[in-house]
Order: C-alpha cells, then structure tokens, then sequence
C-alpha cells in the first residue's frame, strides 16, 4: 500500500476525551473514529489489525474442531421469552420495534438463537459433540461506554456454542476451548491467564475468564506469579486427546481469580513473594452452563439408548475488537504502538526520505515491489512530508519493521533497517536488508 493512496489521518495532538494509552494511540494513529457514545468506525489502519486477529481467533477455533457459520445481528424477543432472559437481560439490551410492531433486539450474545438452530436440526447423539462459532457484532448498550473499544457498545464477538449428550462430554468441550484459548492469545504476543469467574448473566456451573495484567484493566484479579510462566501447548496439542493436564496445570495448580470469586484463605496458602494483586482486561470467557437453555428451550437429543435426553451446553466468548485495546495497553512506549509481527497491520513500513530524488525513489519502488511480491504487505510512505514526521508516524503505528531509504546512504549503497520494538538501527546495503525482511 501506499500511503499517498491510503487513508491515515493521524493526530498530533493528545486528544482529550481518552483517559488510557491505548485509546489515545489508536486515535493518534488513526485508527478509529467515534460515531457515538462507544459506537466506532474502524478506518483502514484499525481494520486491518481488527481483521488480523479475527483470523488468528478463526484458526484457533477452527483447528479445535468448531465450526463456523453467521447468525444475523438482529433476534426475535420471543426467542429470548423462550429462555427467560427478555425481562431479566435488562437496560443493557437494545430493543428494537419493526414497521409491524415486531419486536426485536440487537444482539448480545446468541445462546437463544444457537439454540433454536440446534433445535431445529439434531435430533440425535451421533451428531454430537458439535461445537458451532461465529464472529459477529453485538451491541450492549453499557451504562459507561469508556476507553474507545475497550468497552464499546457495539463491539466485535467471537462466540462459540457447544452441545453435548452428558456433563462428561460438555467437560471435554469445555478443555478443548480452554486450551484454544490459551493457544489465540499466545499467538497475538499476549499474555492471558485463565482464572476463576463467576458466571454473570451466561448462567452456569464452571467458568474461567481470560486476564491480561494490566495497570488501566477494569477487574480486579489475584494471581500466583508463577502461573504467568506456565508452556503454551504447540499447535500439534491433540484435541481428539485428553487434555485434562493442560487444563489442570494452567486451571488449577496455582491460584489465579477474580475480584467476584476471590478466597483470601486459599489466596493465602500461596507463598507471599508469589502472590500477585493487581488489575486486568477480560478478553474472553468460557463457560459451562449444562442443561440452562435445553431445558426452558426443550433441547434434547436421543441417547444411544433411544432416550430423548436434554443436552449439556457452553459458550466461549472472546472479545475480537476488545483485544486491539488490550495488546496496545501490554505493547507500546511513549513513541507509539509496537504490534507484534503476528497482527501488524502492516509487515513492513517503507520511508522515502527524499520524494522527487530518482536514485531513492528508485530504491523505494524497487524495495516496495520486492516486498510485496514476497507476502510482505509493505506500507510505502511515498508522501512529501518531512523526514521528522515521517520517523513519527512510522513509530505511532507501530510496524514491527521500517526500511529507511535515503540519499546519503544511497551514495555508499546502503539504506537502514529498524526494529520498532528494539529501536535498533543497523545501516546494511540494500540487497541485504531486503533478504533479511524476507527470512521473516
Ligand atoms: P465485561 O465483564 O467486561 O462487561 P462480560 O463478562 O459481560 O464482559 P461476556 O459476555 O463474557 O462479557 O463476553 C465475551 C467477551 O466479549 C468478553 O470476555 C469481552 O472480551 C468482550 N466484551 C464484553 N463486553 C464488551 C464491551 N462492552 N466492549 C468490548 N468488548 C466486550
Ligand atoms: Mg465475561
């Protein structure tokens, strides 16, 4: 891409209205735009790395063995009379009334309708375990909208939905998202802890949230230090397997909850040097709910005895468009974002320090066409600004890599490459920097 051809209105200034880094330097970079209270524009620079995480979340509940699908954003009230939730769901639910009095609402979260699907069409255990997915927005009209999209009102959604015959197999279901889970945010440069939750209007037994440690988080959390040095499992982890170790080690072995769930005692059995107080960004959630919505809803499926038996259900929320807000907050400095390389919204950014120049702007086409043919997905910043604001901006946007092209280097035959999370420069001849970009 390049930047004469793109849309990036970055802001010199501090705008005032946001009260955190990460939401002060994704409008800096201009990354978003305030439609309304917690309602949000993604320019091109935030969707891009909006689109980049939905795809790492895809993977993940995808090689787990969720399958995919769209339910519309808009529901039926009498779906959620079903359930009980209509009444209970309260001022948080943005109620909607069509041309022909219908009611509706926008939803958020879709227990009721993956429900009715299910209903709909299984009828039987050998369809089972299914666990169905979809990345949709939702709106909660929250009474603080704050901190841009960390708690917006209408917000980005990964949520999963699983179905099966008895507790045992939800339980499996339920490890098999956990250790998803632990995978998706491993592979975004975040660490997320799992902790005990209360389950919250969801409903349900068994829950944990998903914690990155953050100063500006809005739960309370208390940890044991040593649970943030725990293994991710590698992408060969067997889902077909048993992965009640896994779950254990990262669920149980060290002490790790929330402000809801918090146990001082226990906390206490765990050595002082370890213990850990401090504040968190939720960015998903998974619960076990069992038979919540089978039964209201009359979900059930025939055992293999020929019984018709009432199914055991769980939801897997992860907050897509919250997780932008949250990897800012755990990878910045004062220059700008750093984005890890697996969602950067670009690979590499190209800085033509003198536009005009045939010799560098020769190198620049040169370097920009190479880059892109090799799957980079370069950003070319081909503009006539100066070199200052060019240096700035690159930093605010925070591309893991910049490849700096000038005159006085050009005339020894070299150009500088820079690492935005290091700093580090080096000056190297062209060919160089551009085969060690690709190596990548
Ligand atoms: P919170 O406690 O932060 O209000 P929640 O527990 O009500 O969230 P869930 O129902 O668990 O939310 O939704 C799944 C995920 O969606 C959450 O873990 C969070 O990452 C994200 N999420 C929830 N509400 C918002 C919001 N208002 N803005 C952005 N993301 C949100
Ligand atoms: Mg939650």
């Amino acid at each position: 891409m390049r930047l004469s051809r793109f849309l990036l209105p970055v802001l010199k200034e501090t705008p005032s209205e946001a009260q955190i880094v990460s939401h002060r330097l994704m409008l800096r970079a201009g990354m978003l735009r305030q439609e309304a209270a917690g309602i949000y524009a993604w320019l091109p620079l935030g969707f891009r790395v909006l689109k980049r995480i939905e795809q790492i979340v895809r993977e993940e509940m995808d090689r787990a063995g969720a399958v995919e699908m769209l339910m519309p954003t808009l529901q039926l009230a009498d779906l959620w009379r079903e359930s009980g939730r209509y009444d209970a769901y309260g001022p948080e639910m943005l109620r909607i009334t069509d041309r022909h009095e219908r009611q509706l609402l926008y939803g958020p979260t879709n227990e009721e309708m993956i429900t009715e699907i299910f209903r709909a069409y299984v009828k039987s255990y050998k369809a089972l375990p299914l666990n169905l997915y979809h990345i949709q927005w939702k709106f909660r009209d929250e009474q603080r909208p704050r901190f841009g999209v960390m708690r917006g009102r209408e917000f980005l959604m990964k949520d999963a939905y699983s179905f099966d015959l008895d507790e045992a197999g939800a339980q499996r279901s339920y490890k098999r998202m956990f250790v998803a889970y632990l995978r998706t945010f491993a592979r975004m440069g975040l660490t997320a802890i799992p902790m005990r939750a209360e389950t919250g209007p969801i409903g349900g037994d068994l829950s944990h949230e998903f914690i990155v440690l953050a100063e500006t988080g809005e739960s309370v959390v208390y940890c044991d230090k040593r649970v943030l040095d725990l293994p991710i499992p590698d992408e060969t982890v067997d889902y077909a397997g048993d992965l009640t170790s896994i779950v254990e080690e990262w669920g149980g072995r060290y002490y790790a909850a929330t402000e809801d769930v918090h146990d001082a005692a226990l906390f206490e059995q765990t050595p002082e040097d370890q213990r850990l107080q401090t504040r968190g960004i939720e960015v998903g959630q998974v619960f076990y709910f069992g038979e919540k919505y089978a039964i209201p809803m009359k979900v059930t499926v025939t055992n293999p005895d020929g019984v018709e038996r009432p199914i055991h259900g769980g939801s897997y929320g992860v907050g897509v468009s919250r997780l932008l807000g949250a990897i800012i907050e755990a990878s910045h400095d004062d220059a700008g974002i750093i984005w890890p390389d697996a969602v950067a919204p670009f690979g590499v950014g190209i800085v033509n320090l003198r536009v005009g120049d045939s010799d560098v702007d020769l190198a620049c086409e040169t370097a920009y066409a190479q880059l892109q043919a090799a799957g980079l997905d370069p950003l070319y910043d081909d503009t006539d600004e100066r070199p200052g604001g060019k240096f700035a901006t690159m930093d605010l946007i925070g591309l893991p890599w910049q490849l700096i092209i000038g005159p006085k280097g050009l005339k020894e035959g070299t150009v500088e490459l820079k690492r935005r999370a290091t700093g580090q420069k080096r000056s190297l001849p062209i060919a160089e920097a551009l085969a060690e970009l690709m190596a990548r």
